[in-house]
């Protein structure tokens, strides 16, 4: 029977051909400043890529897992996600 892969096993899997424009866009940064304190963004995503800085919010785009999830995520819709383009983002390996 196959070993169950950690988290850490897992994303040994995946690496990213980082673009040099971010896919992801925080719309109002005053929204995330001023009506949200939980900053919920920083606990849903898998990668991390939300890290709130003191007064802004830090978007580590080069590490999305593109899972959509802050399409749907963000209480006030205010994160712009789109699919990095062409050749960027993740790639899988298998094995
Ligand atoms: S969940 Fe949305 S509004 Fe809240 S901090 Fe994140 S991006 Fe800003
Ligand atoms: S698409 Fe998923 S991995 Fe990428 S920033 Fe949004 S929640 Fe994080």
């Amino acid at each position: 029977m196959m070993k169950a892969q950690t988290i850490e096993e897992k994303q040994y899997l995946v690496r990213f051909n980082a673009d040099t424009k971010s896919h992801l866009h925080v719309l109002d940064p005053n929204i995330c400043l001023t009506k949200c304190p939980d900053k919920i963004c920083t606990i849903f995503c898998p990668a991390s890529v939300y890290k709130w800085e003191e007064v802004r919010m830090h978007v580590g785009y080069e590490g999305c897992h593109e899972c959509g999830s802050c399409r749907i995520g963000c209480p006030y819709e205010n994160i712009q996600w789109e699919y990095p383009r062409g050749g960027y983002g993740i790639v899988f390996r298998l094995g």
